[in-house]
């Protein structure tokens, strides 16, 4: 170890895809660990690696001297042996490196090349904590007694700043406190607005929603539990009172919603309730953000437990004495990741990190996903504790679940009406503003139509990049533009038909633009609001706007699916959906499931106040099973025939699915690089029983002008992989390719 008095370390560093393990000397005698990162340079350039272990004896062939030195610890105990075997668990499950896994969980920009000049250090203030039990034996001098007292009256705490400059103490009276142990001293990052003027206190359960948070409070360490009640039916409330229970137990809490426009208003209810204990954590934030909230999380413990709000990426951040992890809107697809690799879902890395450290994992859905439904069913024969089901079968405001009414659009084509709204919409939209009411319609497209084509050979105007048709979108002074909606092409509207040569075209499908222009020409005067990823950019776009909304702007908000998400919107009477089809026939084994989760969130909005509500339907396809059981509400319903298809047919939940894209600049070299990896493991699957699909065309063919191609692989539920490791297989593609191993997909 003392070896020519140097002592050197092993770090790795971001070299290939899994990282590469190199050795630095520490000529400046920094205090290191395992666990640690710090700051070095490989090859001229500055990275921040990962402390491995220090090196007992330096190979033969190194010479100390010319070792290159670790110049900075960028951040303490950055990872810790319980953490790192859950991020190796998730890297098993995932086909990929324990390093990657690392760089995804770690705040970005902490593993890999170093782009600061300085540590991100957060903006830090001091905050005074009183701590109670302890006894004092001798009398506190009078100006201490006086601030423990004040002290007393708040006992969650308060800055230093406020007890020196509006209390009026002075330090060394705060420092008396710390001495005798009667409060404490933590840094945290300065709060982002004014800290809450006084915590709202929790509202009194009905009889289920007391039900539901007995279950939980006395859940067993590691257990899962769904929450299933339909919106408004109080299950944030129950979330709120769990975490509570955990805090007084001196355990975090970790809270995940799917979309990022929720962030803000379960913010708001997680501080008007737990002030500066609620953390936030997403890709919103700015990076030292971002880095503070870790450190914060770092921090926490169980004298000091606090709330955490984020989304996906949040799920991997360091809590030692976790006690609840909630996912709210548990069956929404954007928990999972898509890219880059790890391909993970943040339910399937909750389970395991609540089995790992003991905490409880929440779901909670107005309509679960057939897995989560399926996991609360004991078979016969079951070992695993599954999931245990919580039901709140009522709103809180007693309202029913508002009338659907199905509009088949067939008819009304035959009997001569082409419009995007039909007369029973028309009409209901007529009344809203005699009654005061507002209403929702849903458009499952933005932009003006979805496509432009040409009258005379029926050829779609595309993307010169992507295999994908070109969106019309209108400006405010009716200029239209053509975009891209997957690689962010604009282009004017073309001239010539690209084919034919003519010079006649027609949009097709409908838009939220186009939509909404329709509505104000049928409809004088209703107010409009146009609700989509156009209109909601920015920090608290999605929020502004539902605001403005809920504040009485608008008599309509026209939106793309985000607009069945969010705050309660009690005027809302009437929730319509323009186009269901839309929904209902995508190529995709999910898509009925989806569909129905989307509608039924959707008829959710309608009638959450005092008022009752109603739901309209625009569809071709009446009889479509999504749709009967929309009508019927028995989600369950639905559950049960679906689990029956997929049970019959083997498919996922029943199987097994993974899918491995690949992507290259050469359409040759692509579907070469598919071949040759479908060749190589065709053997390993056929022995495991696993069945190979492809190599086909991915669904879109060309993104950005790099070609698609996918390998799809089933095998029997519950089975391993049966893929050779993934540096294998990448260097099997080549470097021309790219390739992405994503193991039960979601979209399939
Ligand atoms: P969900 O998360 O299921 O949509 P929420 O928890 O947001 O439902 O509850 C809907 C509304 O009812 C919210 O405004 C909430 O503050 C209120 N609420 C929830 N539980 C209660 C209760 N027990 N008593 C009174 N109001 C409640
Ligand atoms: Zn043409
Ligand atoms: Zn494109």
């Amino acid at each position: 170890m003392q070896g020519n008095g140097t002592i050197c370390w092993q770090v790795w560093l971001d070299a290939g895809h899994e990282g590469r393990i190199f050795t630095y000397s520490n000529p400046d005698h920094l205090l290191l660990a395992p666990g640690d990162l710090v700051r070095v340079s490989l090859r001229r350039r500055r990275q921040i690696g990962l402390v491995v272990e220090m090196v007992a004896r330096l190979p033969q062939d190194l010479d100390p001297g010319k070792l290159l030195p670790i110049e900075a610890i960028h951040q303490k105990a950055a990872v810790d042996p319980l953490w790192q075997g859950l991020l190796q668990d998730v890297a098993d499950d995932c086909h990929t490196s324990l390093f990657r896994t690392l760089k995804t969980a770690l705040p970005p920009g902490w593993l890999g090349q170093h782009r600061g000049s300085a540590p991100a250090q957060p903006r830090l203030r001091h905050w005074v904590e009183p701590l109670t039990g302890t006894a004092t034996l001798s009398p506190l001098p009078p100006r201490q007694q006086q601030l423990l007292e004040r002290l007393s009256l708040q006992p969650e705490g308060a800055w230093m700043q406020e007890i020196l400059r509006e209390w009026g103490f002075s330090r060394s009276v705060v420092q008396g406190l710390l001495v005798r142990s009667l409060a404490r001293v933590q840094s945290r990052a300065a709060p982002q607005r004014g800290s809450p003027p006084g915590l709202e206190s929790p509202r009194r359960l009905n009889a289920a929603q007391k039900q539901a948070l007995e279950h939980i409070v006395s859940a067993s360490p590691g257990a899962n539990l769904l929450l299933w009640g339909i919106t408004g039916s109080g299950k944030t409330e129950v979330y709120l009172q769990a975490m509570a229970a955990c805090l007084n137990r001196g355990e975090s809490s970790l809270m995940l919603t799917p979309e990022i426009g929720l962030i803000p208003q379960l913010l708001d209810r997680c501080q008007a309730r737990f002030g500066e204990r609620v953390i936030a954590y997403h890709s919103g934030l700015g990076e030292p953000q971002r880095i503070a909230s870790w450190r914060r999380c770092q921090a926490a413990d169980r004298q000091a437990p606090v709330i955490v709000v984020g989304t996906r990426s949040a799920i991997f951040l360091p809590l030692a004495v976790l006690g609840l992890i909630v996912l709210d809107e548990e069956h929404d697809s954007s928990y999972k990741q898509e890219s880059p690799m790890p391909c993970y879902h943040a339910r399937t890395v909750a389970q395991r990190r609540a089995r790992l450290c003991g905490a409880r994992l929440l779901l909670g859905s107005a309509t679960p996903s057939l897995e989560s439904w399926l996991a609360c069913r004991r078979e016969p024969g079951q070992t695993d504790p599954g999931t245990t089901l919580l039901r709140l079968p009522q709103r809180i405001s007693g309202q029913q679940d508002a009338p659907v009414r199905v509009v088949d659009m067939r008819l009304e084509l035959a009997e001569g009406h082409r419009r995007l709204i039909s007369r029973a919409l028309r009409g209901r939209l007529d009344r809203l503003r005699d009654q005061d009411g507002q209403a929702v319609v849903l458009v499952p497209r933005r932009g003006y139509s979805s496509f432009l084509s040409c009258r005379s050979c029926g050829e779609v105007v595309q993307c010169p990049h992507c295999d994908v048709a070109l969106t019309v979108h209108r400006h405010r002074d009716g200029h239209q533009t053509l975009r891209c909606h997957w690689c962010g092409h604009r282009q004017e509207p073309t001239l010539r038909c690209g084919s034919c040569g003519s010079t006649a075209f027609k949009p097709f499908g409908a838009g939220t633009q186009r939509v909404m222009e329709q509505l104000e020409q049928e409809l004088e005067g209703l107010r409009l609001l146009r609700f989509d990823r156009d209109t909601t950019r920015g920090r608290d776009g999605h929020r502004r706007l539902l605001e403005q909304f809920a504040a009485g702007e608008a008599d309509v908000l026209v939106g793309t699916q985000m607009l069945t998400k969010g705050i309660d919107l009690p005027r809302v009477t009437l929730a319509a959906v323009l186009a269901a089809d839309g929904l209902l026939h995508r190529p995709d084994l999910r898509s009925g499931e989806q569909c129905l989760q989307v509608l039924l969130q959707l008829a959710g909005r309608a009638g959450r106040g005092e008022r009752p509500g109603e739901v309209i339907v625009q569809t071709y396809s009446p009889d479509h099973p999504v749709i009967l059981h929309l009508i019927d509400g028995r989600y369950d319903k639905y559950l049960e025939t679906e689990r029956q298809v997929r049970q019959q047919a083997g498919l996922v939940p029943f199987s097994r699915a993974c899918l491995l894209r690949l992507a290259g600049a050469s359409a040759t070299a692509t579907a070469t690089a598919a071949a040759t990896l479908a060749e190589r493991i065709r053997g390993p699957l056929q022995e495991a029983d696993w069945l190979l699909v492809g190599p086909a065309p991915a669904p879109v063919a060309r993104v950005a002008d790099r070609h698609r191609w996918n390998v799809l692989l089933h095998g029997p539920v519950g089975s391993a992989l049966p893929l050779p490791p993934e540096a294998e297989l990448r260097a099997l593609v080549g470097r021309q390719v790219s390739l992405s191993i994503d193991p039960d997909p979601l979209a399939l």
